[in-house]
């Protein structure tokens, strides 16, 4: 099995009609380019902030102007209208744990994706309200061990079933905000974190188009995970077809490296481990 968990089937365009996205055509896209790289696992994970919904959980400016899609349409579309397997990306928004809770139930995703985009008002992956602009003045190691207390604190609350890139705080792979030595200081609470509660790790090969140009997590974070017995769910956070599997032959190969021989899929949010292969293609 090869899976591709983290999908998104709209652009970040905050004017892309919701109907051309989520829709059985445009989900054909994605399966066949998904097919061509033998990845037969494959879910959308849209992001919570879309949905008007989301604006019970969090009112942040961005998701405000974000938020005008309908939750209910979208997990109609994809359940009716697709083969995906039907996951939402999540921030957690410390102490809004309850709002996030009463979104998700009633609605029967496949998994939930929990991610960290923001330290408080502050970004991490975004010129516009950039957390580094806020802090700029403080040390890098102030923003990392924040960013690292946040994710594995993400993993406690118990409402995720994967953690989305989770050294997402590299983002700008500017060495000024790297904190310097060993960085598996600011890995190991959260890995203990994630070990305790039993969630997945993602590895991501999104981070390779961004400007950080490597995976998320980094190799040390994820050997550690590894050791830890945590299982790891693949993904490409593909927000068009054609980076659907995109970098997976470097995920693959540091996952071989790393003894990983199972990926993690889910149903209903009950997780199974399959074996690691791709699937040959038909056509
Ligand atoms: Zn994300
Ligand atoms: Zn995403």
């Amino acid at each position: 099995m090869l899976s591709d968990l983290h999908l998104h089937l709209r652009p970040d365009d905050p004017d892309a009609p919701a109907e051309e996205y989520y829709c059985a055509a445009n989900a054909e896209r994605y399966r066949e380019a998904a097919e061509e790289r033998g990845i037969d696992e494959l879910g959308v994970s849209e992001h919570v902030y879309r949905f008007a919904q989301a604006l019970e959980i969090w009112r942040h400016p961005l998701w405000q102007s974000f938020a005008h899609d309908d939750l209910d349409a979208y997990c109609a579309a994809v359940r009716e209208q697709t083969d995906l397997r039907l996951g939402l990306e999540v921030d957690f928004v410390p102490g809004r744990e309850q709002q996030i809770s009463e979104l998700l139930e009633g609605r029967v995703f496949d998994y939930v994706v929990g991610s960290v985009h923001f330290l408080g008002d502050g970004a991490l992956d975004m010129d516009e309200f950039s957390v580094w602009d806020q802090i700029a003045a403080r040390a890098p190691g102030e923003v990392w061990e924040r960013y690292f207390q946040t994710i594995a604190a993400s993993a406690r609350t118990r409402l995720y079933d994967i953690i989305a890139h989770p050294d997402l705080v590299k983002f700008w792979g500017d060495p000024g905000r790297v904190p310097e030595g060993d960085l598996r200081r600011y890995y190991e609470p959260a890995v203990e974190a994630f070990a305790d509660a039993g969630v997945a790790v993602e590895l991501s090969t999104a981070g390779l188009r961004k400007p950080a140009g490597e995976m998320y997590p980094a190799p040390a974070f994820l050997e550690l995970c590894v050791q830890a017995g945590i299982p790891v769910a693949l993904s490409s956070d593909a927000h068009r077809p054609e980076d659907v599997g995109a970098g997976y032959e470097r995920a693959l190969e540091l996952l071989e490296r790393l003894g990983v021989r199972e990926l993690a899929r889910f149903e209903g949010r009950v997780r199974t481990m399959a074996p690691i292969g791709a699937q040959q293609h038909a056509g």
